[in-house]
C-alpha cells in the first residue's frame, strides 16, 4: 500500500487525472470483451492483461470493484460495419455448425487461455444474446429522445441530429463529423441510412439469417455497439467509473457507445476512458492477411512458422507487463526470450527472499541501507499509481532483487535492517509480484526434495573429484532449466537465466 494518489490517463481529456471514483470505495469498470468467432491472439491477451492489472491494483488499494467484461456473440458484422455477414454466423456456416456452437467453443478457448495467463475472471461476464430485451428497450429510449429513426425494418442513430442538438460526437477519438459524412451518402448497401455517419441500433434480419429476435420493428438483431451500452447501464448504472478497451475500439465502437448512452440516459456513460495500445509483430501490424497472426495456443505450443520455440503463459504475461499499457509493444522471438529470462529473475528474487530470515544479531542498523530499500519499494508503488506503469514497477523490482541478493549471498547480514524494513521488503515483493502483477511460479510443484537429494550427490561427487558425475548432474539440471550455484557458504540451485 502507498499513500500516493492514483493517477490515470483519461482518453476523453487526453491527460492524466487523479482517480476519484463516483461512489468510493465502490468502483465500476466496463471493458469490451472479445467477439468469439476465432481463437484468442496476442491482442486479446494484451487487453485482458491490461485490465486485469487495473482490476488487481484497484483491489489492492482496497476499492470494491465490480468488473464487467462482455462476450460479443451476436451483431458484430464483418469489417466492423453496418453491412455484411455476422462474424459468428459466417464462421458457423463455414464449419457447418450452429452459431452457438462457435460461441461456446471460442468462449471456452478464450477462458482457457486467460486462465493460463493468470487473468482473474471479471465479476460479471454478460453476453449480447442474453440481453436482447434490454437492448430493444434502449433502442426505444433513443427513438423517443428523437435521435434515431426507423428505416426499412432497421433503426439507425441519427448522428447529425444528435450533434446539432449540442451533443458531441467524435470527441473521444478526435474525429471530425464532416469528414465522416462527406460525399458518402450513396454507399452501396447503405441506402436505408440517411447519412453514412449514422450507425445501426437494430438491423432487419433477412429470412435466411439465423440469429434473430422479435422486436417492435420486425425480426432482427442488435447493432454491435448497442450491447455494451445496454449491459454497462444494467450492471454498473447510467454513469460508472472506468470504461476500457483496446485503442482500435475507440472509433467507431466507443464513440457510438457514448452517443447511445447520452441519447438514452441523458448522461455520458463513463468518467474515465482507458485504452490499451496495440501489439506489432516484428514491427508490423498483426493481421491474418499478413501471415503474422499468432494465436495464444500457437505461442504456448511453439507451432507457428514465425516462432522459434514455445513460450509459456507467464513469459507472455511478463512480456506484456514490461511495457506500459499505452505504449506499443513489439513482438519478436528475441523479445520473448528476453522476457522469459527477466521473468525467471523475478521468480529467483522470490526464491531468495523466501530463504531469508531476520537476524537479531546485535549490530548497529545501517540507516542508509534501510532508507534505500524503503525508497525502492516506494518506487514500485509509485509506478503502479502513475497510470498503472508496470514497466517502472518491474524496473524497481529488479533494483530490489539486487539488495535481496546481497543478503542471500550473505555479503551482508539482515541484522543491518530494522525488522520493519525487512518485513516491508518481504511483504511488498510478494504482494507486488503475486497479487498485483499476477506472476506465478510455473516450475512444477515441490521439486525441492528431489533437487536437494541431487545436490547432496553433486557435493559428494565434487569432494571425491568425480568430475564426470559432476558434469552429468550439471547437465541434468540444465535440461530442466535449472542451474547449480557453487557458493562460498554452500551449494544451492536457481532457475537458469
Ligand atoms: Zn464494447
Amino acid at each position: 500500500m502507498t499513500a500516493e494518489k492514483l493517477v490515470v490517463y483519461n482518453t476523453l481529456s487526453r491527460k492524466k487525472e487523479i482517480f476519484e471514483p463516483i461512489h468510493a470505495p465502490n468502483v465500476g469498470m466496463y471493458v469490451c470483451g472479445p467477439t468469439v468467432y476465432g481463437e484468442g491472439h496476442l491482442g486479446h491477451a494484451r487487453s485482458a492483461i491490461t485490465f486485469d492489472i487495473i482490476f488487481r491494483y484497484l483491489q489492492h488499494l482496497k476499492y470494491r470493484v465490480r468488473y464487467v467484461r462482455n462476450i460479443t456473440d451476436v451483431g458484430h458484422l464483418e469489417h466492423d460495419a453496418d453491412e455484411g455477414e455476422d462474424k459468428i454466423a459466417k464462421k458457423a456456416k463455414l464449419e457447418k455448425v450452429e452459431p452457438m456452437e462457435i460461441v461456446q467453443r471460442y468462449t471456452e478457448y478464450y477462458h482457457d487461455a486467460l486462465r493460463k495467463l493468470n487473468v482473474l475472471p471479471p465479476s460479471i461476464e454478460p453476453s449480447a444474446s442474453g440481453h436482447i430485451p434490454e437492448q430493444i428497450r434502449m433502442v426505444e429510449e433513443i427513438l423517443s429522445s428523437g435521435f434515431a429513426y426507423e428505416s426499412e425494418g432497421s433503426v439507425y442513430f441519427d448522428v447529425e441530429k444528435f450533434t446539432t442538438n449540442g451533443n458531441k460526437y467524435g470527441h473521444l477519438s478526435g474525429r471530425i463529423l464532416e469528414d465522416l459524412i462527406s460525399g458518402t451518402r450513396s454507399l452501396d448497401g447503405q441506402q436505408s441510412k440517411k447519412s453514412s455517419a449514422d450507425f445501426a441500433l437494430w438491423k432487419l434480419a433477412s429470412p435466411e439469417h439465423i440469429m434473430k429476435w422479435d422486436s417492435p420493428w420486425g425480426q432482427g438483431f442488435p447493432g454491435w455497439h448497442l450491447e455494451c451500452s445496454a449491459m454497462s447501464t444494467k450492471y454498473l448504472g447510467e454513469t460508472f467509473d472506468i470504461h476500457g478497451g483496446g485503442m482500435d475500439l475507440m472509433f467507431p465502437h466507443h464513440e457510438c457507445e457514448i452517443a447511445q448512452s447520452a441519447a438514452a440516459n441523458k448522461k455520458e456513460p463513463a468518467k474515465y476512458w482507458l485504452h490499451n495500445n496495440m501489439i506489432t509483430i516484428n514491427g508490423q501490424k498483426m493481421g491474418k492477411s499478413l501471415g503474422n497472426f499468432i494465436t495464444l495456443n500457437e505461442l504456448f505450443s511453439g507451432k507457428h512458422a514465425l516462432l522459434e520455440q514455445a513460450y509459456s503463459p507467464m513469459t507472455i504475461r511478463f512480456f506484456t507487463l514490461q511495457a506500459h499499457y499505452r505504449s506499443t509493444l513489439d513482438f519478436s522471438n528475441d523479445a520473448l526470450k528476453a522476457a522469459n529470462k527477466a521473468y525467471r529473475k523475478i521468480m529467483n528474487g522470490m526464491k531468495m527472499l523466501n530463504s531469508l530470515e531476520y537476524s537479531n544479531e546485535a549490530i548497529e542498523k545501517d540507516q542508509a541501507l534501510n532508507s534505500e530499500i524503503n525508497k525502492i519499494i516506494d518506487d514500485c508503488y509509485k509506478g503502479m499509481s502513475d497510470d498503472f506503469n508496470t514497466a517502472i514497477t518491474i524496473a524497481s523490482l529488479f533494483n530490489l532483487i539486487k539488495k535481496i541478493n546481497v543478503f542471500y549471498l550473505k555479503q551482508k547480514s539482515t541484522a543491518l535492517l530494522t525488522q520493519e524494513t525487512f518485513e516491508n521488503m518481504k511483504v511488498s515483493y510478494h504482494t507486488l509480484v503475486t497479487d498485483v502483477l499476477g506472476l506465478i511460479d510455473e516450475v512444477p510443484i515441490n521439486p525441492e526434495g528431489l533437487i536437494k537429494g541431487m545436490l547432496e550427490i553433486y557435493k559428494e561427487a565434487k569432494e571425491n573429484k568425480q568430475y564426470d558425475k559432476v558434469d552429468q548432474i550439471r547437465t541434468y539440471f540444465k535440461e530442466q532449466g535449472l542451474a547449480i550455484k557453487d557458493m562460498k557458504h554452500g551449494i544451492d540451485w536457481a532457475y537458469e537465466e
